[in-house]
């Protein structure tokens, strides 16, 4: 099954406690397409850059047989730029600046070859354009949708209506609490699958995530990391990822969005181990099954 997403492409000036990095590729776009790409499904890429994005950049898509007929290229103008801090504690991460350049008029057209894809994902931009996307979509199979406390602030209203169209949502622990009202993530989850999403997945950084939909309630555990170097990107590489095996499998059962949510894990915890895509950029599928083997045992115990 084909997958559309649109997102951002980005310049990314990132810090960590262990490093750091100037205009580097990056953008939700790039993080859950190249996550996406591994599961062998035709991904299709919606977004916009500038001219001043590297051809390194063009280069790990096309690497990756990602399709950008849909990527627009703005010569004159400057590509999207986000800078990021992160604290000693790599959940913390404080924005720096965002700015949107050619995002600021960006206006997202499908190609026409793309319009019929059946899984379509919605990074994380402002909620007016994923719904411009929609429009322009011919009856998508799945609709997994991404969002930030920025949107849920700042277009409370125009997410709201985003939500009544989509079938996944996928966002971490404060921005659920912040979206919903609610301290409590359980009942969270209640208040938000009340908007729209039929199935709704929490990320909880390092702690790993929650997966509710009406008849389950699964709490996917975190790989033991002892190296993340960066965890930009991981919430956007963990969609990707989710979507990359449900596209694969074109299957939603309760069983098989368990899987997505451990794959969406595995590429999220490869992800982190180097700075900004470079963890995206070599992996093999054997490393993938391998590491997704090693989450079952994590939370496997003998009940007896
Ligand atoms: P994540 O770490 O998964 O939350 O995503 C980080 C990526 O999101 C970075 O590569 C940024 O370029 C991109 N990003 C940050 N803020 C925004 C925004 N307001 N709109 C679109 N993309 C953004």
């Amino acid at each position: 099954m084909s997958v559309l997403v649109v997102g951002s492409l980005a310049l990314d000036t990132i810090e960590t406690p262990f490093g750091s990095v100037r205009e580097a590729v990056g953008g939700s776009a790039t993080y859950i397409s190249a996550a996406a790409s591994y599961f062998f499904s035709p991904i299709r890429v919606v977004g916009v850059v500038g001219g001043d994005f590297p051809q390194e950049g063009m280069t790990l898509l096309e690497e990756r047989n990602i399709d950008l007929e849909g990527l627009e290229v703005i010569k004159s103008g400057k590509t999207f730029r986000w800078a990021g801090r992160y604290r000693y504690d790599l959940n913390e991460r404080d924005t720096l600046s965002t700015d949107l350049n050619v995002f600021e008029k960006f206006d997202p057209k499908v190609p026409e070859r793309y319009r019929k894809s059946k899984f379509v994902v919605l990074g994380n931009i402002d909620p007016v354009l994923q719904q411009r996307v929609l429009q322009q979509m011919e009856n998508p199979r799945v609709v997994i949708c991404d969002t930030m406390n920025y949107w849920i602030e700042r277009k409370n209203k125009d997410l709201l209506e985003t939500l009544r169209r989509i079938n996944i949502l996928v966002l971490n622990d404060s921005e659920a609490r912040l979206l919903s009202k609610e301290p409590n993530l359980i009942k969270a989850g209640r208040v938000i699958r009340g908007m729209g999403p039929t199935v709704l997945i929490i990320k909880k950084g390092e702690h790993g995530a929650l997966l509710l939909t009406e008849s389950v309630t699964f709490s996917a555990p975190a790989y033991p990391m002892e190296n993340i170097f960066d965890p930009t990107g991981a919430g956007d590489t963990f969609a990707g990822g989710l979507a990359g095996w449900l596209a694969r499998t074109d299957d939603l059962s309760e069983e098989n969005l368990k899987r997505a949510v451990i794959y969406g894990s595995t590429l999220a915890s490869f992800c982190v181990e180097k700075f900004g895509v470079e963890g995206l950029r070599d992996l093999t599928y054997l490393q993938i099954q391998d590491r997704f083997r090693q989450f079952r045992e994590l939370s496997r115990f003998d009940g007896d």
